[in-house]
């Protein structure tokens, strides 16, 4: 059956051995040229007087001979870039890819192999040795694809992800860059041509150095929830996840980073704990609720009977809270229910109030009750009017 099949085919066209043993690449294991060049000598021998012999000076119709310039191809890639696994691929015009589709479909051929398939494999042999990293299958630190019809070498570097938590020690900066509202960052009279509502945001204090380090051509900030612009983040710091895109530098050392952010931002900005993570931390973080601890400072002088009732009623208790007035019209309005594990008051002063969390509550409006849309509120509790003056986040839970 095979001999029949080649030797209709080599009638009409030239194949070399790559592409004439890959026509049944997946009949056996064999490689694709051994099993081209048994087929072609079993056809020279049981058929002397067809000479199908192939004509090396000939250009094989499927792939133009690629497979001898594989070692060219593979000398093209030369990056300027810093990285120690990689994956590769190879882009093959279309023609030819029409061309493969067009023989199998005239000749029936079921176990016909790919040549995008043939080639990936026989150049991702010859990537390996030469430039001497690892290959590896996923969450490689570049994909280099390769053009060989046109001795171009695409890369695509995968971005850097470091894990890391951080304070907020000053009021009035936003976590993350704010666009400007009415030019949507491209600068007006109203951001002072800035694009930005605010000068600078917890990201880019951090960012900076990183993107520095790594050559990097631009970064997101993923943190685990954000605080309000006028709420510090005290006690053990946020979760966040740096991301650096395309690096060109990629084994930084994050301890001396750490130092150096910390160095030029003192008093505004602190960063612990960091570390390299995968990408899949990004959702972890930004999905999981861990707990919080906040501490708030309340525009009234709270009575030790007011302190007892407030202590008494929120334990455990669930909140059921309607996307606050202040941000519905920028966030979805509904409903989302948390609860409030407990509430400590002070022995010392009458308008301080520890409150333990699930993340996600807004606790300014826990307190004022936000005309109904949070229920219940300490200022329902109370029956009187209630604002937050000061708040700050003292803790969030460790585990990610
Ligand atoms: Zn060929
Ligand atoms: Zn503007």
């Amino acid at each position: 059956m095979i001999l029949k099949t080649s030797k209709e085919i080599l009638r009409e066209i030239t194949l070399c051995d790559h592409c004439l043993g890959r026509q049944f690449g997946k009949i056996s294991i064999s490689t694709n040229e051994r099993r081209g060049k048994v087929i072609r000598n079993l056809l020279n021998c049981l058929n002397p007087e067809l000479s199908t012999n192939f004509n090396k000076q000939k250009p094989c119709f499927l792939c133009d001979n690629i497979f001898e310039r594989a070692e060219d191809i593979v000398k093209n890639i030369s990056p300027d870039f810093e990285f120690f696994t990689f994956h590769a691929g190879t882009k093959i015009p279309e023609e030819i890819m029409k061309k493969e589709e067009m023989l199998k479909e005239k000749y029936g051929l079921q176990y016909q192999e790919s040549i995008k398939q043939e080639l990936n494999r026989e150049l991702g042999k010859d990537i390996g040795a030469i430039i001497g990293k690892e290959f590896k299958r996923e969450k490689e630190d570049v994909t280099i694809l390769l053009h060989p019809y046109d001795s171009k070498v695409e890369y695509v570097i995968n971005p850097l992800f470091i894990y890391g938590r951080y304070n907020k020690l000053v009021r009035g900066i936003p976590q993350t860059k704010w666009f400007c509202t009415r030019c949507k960052g491209r600068g007006c009279a109203k951001c002072g041509n800035t694009g930005k509502m605010y000068d600078v945001s917890v990201e880019e204090l951090i960012s900076e150095l990183f993107l520095k380090e790594t050559k990097g051509a631009d970064s997101s900030f993923h943190g685990a929830g954000r605080e309000d612009i006028d709420v510090l983040m005290l006690g053990n710091g946020r979760p966040f996840v740096l991301e650096i895109k395309s690096p060109k530098i990629r084994d930084i050392d994050l301890q001396k980073l750490e130092l150096e952010v910390n160095q030029i931002n003192e008093g505004k900005v602190r960063i612990s704990g960091l570390c390299f993570v995968e990408k899949e931390i990004v959702e972890k973080i930004k999905n999981t609720h861990m707990r919080k601890t906040y501490l708030a400072e309340i525009d009234v002088c709270l009575t030790e009977e007011e302190k007892r009732k407030i202590e008494e009623f929120f334990l455990d208790r669930d909140i059921y809270q309607e996307t606050p007035n202040r941000v519905v019209h920028r966030r979805a309005d509904k409903t989302r229910i948390r609860k409030v594990y407990k509430v400590l008051t002070s022995k010392e002063n009458c308008s301080s109030l520890e409150i333990y969390c699930d993340g996600g509550l807004y606790i300014k409006e826990l307190i004022s009750g936000d005309e109904g849309r949070t229920n219940p509120s300490i200022a329902e509790l109370l029956g009187k009017n209630i604002k937050c003056v000061l708040l700050n986040v003292i803790s969030i839970e460790e585990k990610v």
